[in-house]
């Protein structure tokens, strides 16, 4: 799969459950989380008592992910059970929705009725806009054959500048789909070779719950020819590219695949629970430097405190993380510096990608009928200097960027 030698050092080293997983030579955490039996009646339980349960299973499965990790535990010798830690949080997020608070908004609106919508506009119902082979990610992300990136509608956010506006601004946008036709994505991208699945937007926190049922789902499956059908209406490439094969995607007889959260990080505490036990790796922005930028251009308040304290938490879980900023113009000073000096001192040997793409789009593209003239500052490309500027700051800082952030940079061998 990997086929380049420097590249696999790099995963080896920075990103080993990943890169472990997406080879098969371990199983995905979702596999284990199967394995581990939850003593509630999922029918009966009060949320209270899920939390609770939760709490405990999150303890056995650490436990058991180091004995996997450690060949301490043979996979084949541990049983599924019913139900299971990932029945568990299918209830869990089937619960939360009720009264949502999957992001840090907390709109507590019951999505099941959608009778109120919160910040998201969101119902129950989760839409996907497109998916494919990502070609564009980050080398390690993308691999030789691809991310298999599945890309949500609708945000939590509301960036004036946002690089994705026809999905993450538009709620209608793509197809409405269940869990099941959600698995079946995955599962045909997996077999075709790709390296993860990619969840992304939009924003996928807002689809929480009908992803970890995707999840619970994920398992050898054949779509009938309604389902292919209806699902590749999404997909933005010919079916017929790749060769589908069970190579690609299978450890010790069941589908394998690792599972990337590819998001702006402004998720609840307890979304960040659920995910702990499913999710292999974490590809989290960094935007702003201070909630009165995060107010100005994307009207999200406790930006800083709720971003910085999730990438914390997974830094402290010792989980594989790949952290996105991107050089916005007139903002290197109060966004770039104080985000690469968080990250300095609070995790200073993570993979960073400091990226210098930025393009005025949405509401910041002065040749857009939704330019807004209160965003004229970001209505260009940084300039050559601002990037040179983070560039070298991030080096005095010490930080691990050069890897990841000249790959793809105009100005880095400059620099
Ligand atoms: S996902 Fe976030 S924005 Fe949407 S309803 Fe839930 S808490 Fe509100």
């Amino acid at each position: 799969m990997y086929k380049l030698g420097f590249q696999s050092w790099i995963l080896r080293k920075h990103l080993p459950w990943y890169y472990a997983v997406s080879l098969n030579e371990r199983p995905a955490k979702y596999l284990l989380c199967r394995r581990l039996k939850c003593d509630l009646d999922l029918n009966d339980a009060s949320y209270e008592e899920l939390l609770k349960e939760h709490e405990k299973l999150s303890k056995e499965f650490l436990t058991l992910w180091e004995d996997i990790k450690e060949d301490r535990v043979k996979f084949k010798e541990l049983k599924i059970q019913n139900p299971s830690f990932l029945d568990l949080k299918v209830k869990l997020v089937d619960k939360i929705l009720e009264k949502c608070e999957f992001c840090r908004w907390h709109c507590k609106v019951d999505r099941t009725k959608g009778e109120k919508l919160g910040t998201c506009q969101l119902e129950e119902t989760s839409r996907v806009g497109c998916y494919f082979h990502h070609f564009g990610e980050e080398l390690p992300i993308r691999g030789c054959k691809g991310s298999g990136t599945i890309f949500f509608t609708s945000c939590n956010m509301r960036c004036s500048f946002c690089q994705n506006g026809d999905i993450s601004h538009d709620k209608l946008n793509g197809i409405p789909i269940s869990p099941k036709l959600l698995a079946l994505m995955a599962y045909q991208l997996r077999m075709e070779g790709c390296h993860n699945i990619n969840f992304v937007g939009g924003e996928p926190t807002i689809h929480l719950h009908t992803i970890v049922k995707a999840i619970s789902l994920l398992d050898f499956m054949e779509p009938t020819e309604e389902e292919l059908y209806y699902i590749l209406r999404a997909k933005s490439e010919f079916y017929f590219l790749y060769k589908r094969s069970k190579e690609n995607a299978f450890y010790q007889g069941e589908f394998n695949v690792p599972l990337l959260w590819n998001s702006n990080f402004f998720m609840s505490h307890i979304t960040m629970k659920i995910l702990r036990e499913i999710i292999d790796i974490y590809l989290p922005d960094f935007k702003f430097g201070s909630d009165k930028c995060a107010i100005k251009l994307s009207k999200t308040p406790w930006y800083f405190e709720t971003v910085s304290n999730n990438h914390r938490l997974v830094y402290e879980w010792g989980d594989d993380m790949l952290i996105r900023h991107l050089i916005m113009p007139n903002h290197v000073e109060c966004c770039t510096k104080p985000v690469l000096e968080w990250i300095a001192k609070n995790m200073p040997d993570v993979l960073v990608n400091i990226m210098d793409q930025y393009h005025p789009e949405y509401a910041c593209d002065p040749f857009s009928v939704n330019f807004d003239e209160r965003y004229a500052e970001l209505a260009r490309r940084p300039t050559e200097r601002e990037i040179k500027d983070a560039y070298n700051y991030a080096k005095s800082l010490g930080l691990n960027f050069e890897l990841l952030s000249y790959e793809k940079s105009v100005y880095s061998y400059k620099v």
